[in-house]
C-alpha cells in the first residue's frame, strides 16, 4: 500500500502550520515547527506571492495531511461527499473526522493518527466485536471500538509514556483503562478545527 514515507515535520513547516503529526513530540521543544517556522530548502524563508490556485492547493494539501490520507482517496472523500446532501465542506469533514483511525486518535486510544492507522492496518481493532483492518472504515453512532485483548497490555504501556493528556471531544465517549470507545454524536463543523478552510478544498476540486 502506497504511503508517505518522508520527514512528517517536513510537511508542517512546507504548510506552514502544526499539523501534530508525531504524537506527543508535537508538544515539546522539540517541534521543528516552533523551532524553524518557515519551509524547507534554500528558499524556505522566502517570502512568497501565492496565486488563488495555489492557496486553494495549499489548503488542500494542508488537510489531506493533518488526516494522513493520499490524493486519490482524498478525492473519492470529496466526491462521496458531493453526492451526500448537506453543506459538502461540512460533511467532508465529518467523513474524514469518521475514520476509524481519526477515531482512534481523537479518543486517546493512539499517540497520532499514523499511530491509530498502525494499530487498525495490524488488525489490532474491533468493531462491534469484528476485527476491520481498513483505517478510512466509516465508524456510524454507537458503534463499538475495542481492542483485541492481546493487544491491550502494549498499548496501554505505550499510552502510558505519552507526556500529553487525550482531550477527548464532547461526540466521542472513551475509556482509556478499557480501550474503548464509542461515537455518540455526529461531530458538526465547530466540533472540527476551526482553521480549517473547507470552502478553498470545494473551489480547487471545481476548477
Ligand atoms: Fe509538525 Fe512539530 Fe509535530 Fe513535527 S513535531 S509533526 S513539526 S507539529
Amino acid at each position: 500500500m502506497a504511503r508517505y514515507r518522508d520527514s512528517k515535520c517536513k510537511l508542517c513547516r512546507n504548510e506552514g502550520a502544526k499539523l501534530f503529526l508525531k504524537g506527543d513530540r508535537c508538544y515539546t521543544q522539540k517541534c521543528a515547527f516552533d523551532r524553524r517556522p518557515y519551509g524547507t530548502g534554500p528558499h524556505g524563508q522566502a517570502r512568497k506571492k501565492m496565486s488563488e490556485y495555489a492557496i486553494q492547493l495549499r489548503e488542500k494539501q494542508k488537510v489531506r495531511r493533518t488526516y494522513g490520507v493520499l490524493e486519490k482517496p482524498f478525492y473519492n472523500t470529496f466526491v462521496a461527499a458531493t453526492r451526500q446532501k448537506g453543506v459538502t465542506g461540512t460533511i467532508l469533514l465529518q467523513r474524514l473526522e469518521t475514520r476509524l483511525d481519526n477515531i482512534i486518535y481523537r479518543s486517546g486510544l493512539a499517540l497520532s493518527r499514523s499511530h491509530a492507522r498502525q494499530l487498525v492496518m495490524h488488525g489490532h481493532v474491533l468493531v462491534n466485536g469484528k476485527r476491520v483492518d481498513i483505517p478510512s472504515y466509516l465508524v456510524s453512532l454507537n458503534d463499538q471500538i475495542t481492542f483485541a485483548p492481546k493487544s491491550h497490555k502494549d498499548l496501554k504501556a505505550q499510552l502510558e509514556l505519552r507526556a500529553s493528556a487525550a482531550v477527548i471531544p464532547g461526540w466521542l465517549e472513551a475509556n482509556l483503562e478499557k480501550l474503548e470507545a464509542k461515537m455518540i454524536l455526529m461531530p458538526e463543523r465547530q466540533d472540527v478545527d476551526a482553521t480549517l478552510k473547507e470552502n478553498l478544498i470545494i473551489e480547487y476540486y471545481s476548477r
